[in-house]
């Protein structure tokens, strides 16, 4: 099946979860058909719409790992291609000049909610042939009756009776086209063959529909996802917890978290919560959509990063990490070095940024390394200083000061001295890495190395 698809967010304003959803979907759509999918920024809005969230949407778009196929297209570079289709509307008699002013037309309006009718334009300059002119603006003729009924990939078949709508504007007194026109024109041009979008655009639709046919144009197919609400059902925001996708980077939350959280938001495949990209490729075909609107949940958000932060390749987890390892000032740290650092702590680490953090007395020196008083307190007594002095001889001689070896010189340590696990590690922890946490001891030790781990017992047992 030859599946064409695309994202058409507009620029004014950073990527935001409802908007991620929808492009991972129709990149997902393109990606599971091995076909094309085009990234569209709608930047008709001259005052709204800034380079800035241009450029974040995109760096949001790259994070998320949502490649696009060919160029960026950007509508405001497209006047002219639109204006020739309202000229063929125009020459085809499928549209027509129009010179009522807003008041008029608000004044038309007003007369038909007077009488309980529905508020339209009353189609004054349908026949009146006017030309180009200052103030005039180009108006589709929409039929005098019918139904507009198509079939949506996610709520089903929807049908509009055309008395519902009116003759609508396509391009604006000052040359522009409206959202309408220029996403028909835009569709057609680019070879879109699924239109999948938020439901708020559910009723363009049926406008959308008639422009095709007006120019005798075959329609894409259309599928309108729901909103995403917040866990109270409320229209959602950031009370719930919810942000732009720029900020879940800066948060330090795994991309593909909350890829696998925003497609569970709205798709289904039975029960089954996690996902990996490949598989979704593998699954997501446009269908089992929900049309009902899905709830935000922060804690299912959270847990399935935690699943991703304990399960993910760790070559992949150390090249995630490192721009927060930077921040943290750490310095070089080469691809092996990060990938030991994320296998210490990753079980500890909620997010990539608290990972970073974790690594931090790891990276000092000896003399740097700062105690945490209670646990020096507790755990650093003359019985344990001596121990640990006793120990520290041992590892001196240790080779390879490899963790498996270390772990079992160190249990043959405990062992041969008659000591039980209590009576040592804690120390040791409290030696290495200054606190009661990270990870297994071995694994620190061959993480710092002999004479680190030698230089970090003997300030301890001198502390
Ligand atoms: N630019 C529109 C928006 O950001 C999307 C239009 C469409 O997908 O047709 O809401």
């Amino acid at each position: 099946m030859n599946v064409v698809t695309r994202f058409a967010p507009s620029p004014t304003g950073h990527l935001h979860i409802g908007g991620a959803r929808t492009a991972i979907f129709c990149w997902l759509l393109a990606r599971h058909y091995g076909g094309r999918f085009h990234l569209r920024i709608e930047d008709t809005d001259l005052l709204r719409s800034k380079q800035e969230y241009t450029d974040s949407i995109l760096a949001s778009m790259k994070w998320l790992g949502l490649d696009w196929d060919g160029e960026l297209t950007y509508q405001t570079k497209r006047m002219d291609l639109y204006r020739s289709y309202v000229e063929k509307l125009l020459q085809n008699g499928q549209a027509y000049w129009c010179s009522c002013t807003a008041e008029e037309v608000e004044a038309m309006r007003e007369r038909a909610r007077a009488v309980g009718k529905k508020p339209r334009y009353d189609g004054h300059c349908r026949n009146l042939n006017l030309g180009p002119g200052e103030g005039r603006c180009v108006r589709l003729r929409c039929p005098d009756e019918g139904k507009i009924v198509f079939d949506d990939m996610v709520k089903g078949r929807i049908s509009v009776d055309v008395s519902e709508l009116d003759d609508m504007v396509i391009q604006r007194a000052d040359g522009t086209p409206t959202y309408n026109m220029a996403v028909v024109v835009d569709d057609y041009e680019m070879g879109i063959t699924h239109v999948i979008r938020g439901d708020d655009h559910v009723s363009n639709t049926p406008r959308q529909i008639l422009i095709y046919r007006a120019l005798g144009l075959k329609e894409p197919i259309f599928g309108h996802v729901p909103m995403i609400l917040g866990s109270d059902g409320a229209k959602l925001s950031k009370r719930h917890g919810a942000r732009a996708v720029i900020e879940y980077e800066k948060d330090g939350l795994l991309p593909h978290a909350l890829v696998n959280y925003l497609v569970r938001l709205g798709w289904s495949h039975g029960d089954q919560e996690i996902f990996s990209l490949d598989e979704l490729v593998k699954l997501f075909d446009g269908t089992h959509l929900n049309p009902s609107a899905a709830r935000f949940d922060v804690n299912k958000l959270q847990w399935l990063n935690a699943h991703y932060m304990r399960s993910l390749p760790v070559s992949e987890l150390a090249r995630l990490v490192r721009p927060f390892a930077v921040e943290e000032g750490y310095g070089e740290l080469s691809q092996e070095r990060l990938e030991g650092l994320c296998t210490l702590f990753r079980e500890r680490a909620k997010t990539l940024v608290e990972l970073a953090k974790c690594f931090a007395p790891m990276l000092c020196k000896a003399s740097e390394l700062t105690y945490d008083e209670k646990a020096v307190a507790k755990n650093i007594t003359p019985e344990t200083r001596e121990r640990l002095t006793r120990l520290a001889a041992v590892l001196e001689k240790t080779d390879p000061f490899e963790a498996e070896h270390l772990n079992e010189v160190f249990n043959g340590f405990v062992k041969d001295n008659n000591l039980t696990f209590k009576e040592i590690a804690p120390a040791l922890r409290t030696a290495l890495v200054g606190f009661m946490g990270g990870s297994h001891l071995h694994d620190i030790m061959a993480f710092l190395g002999r004479e680190e781990t030698l230089a970090r017992i003997a300030r301890a047992a001198s502390l």
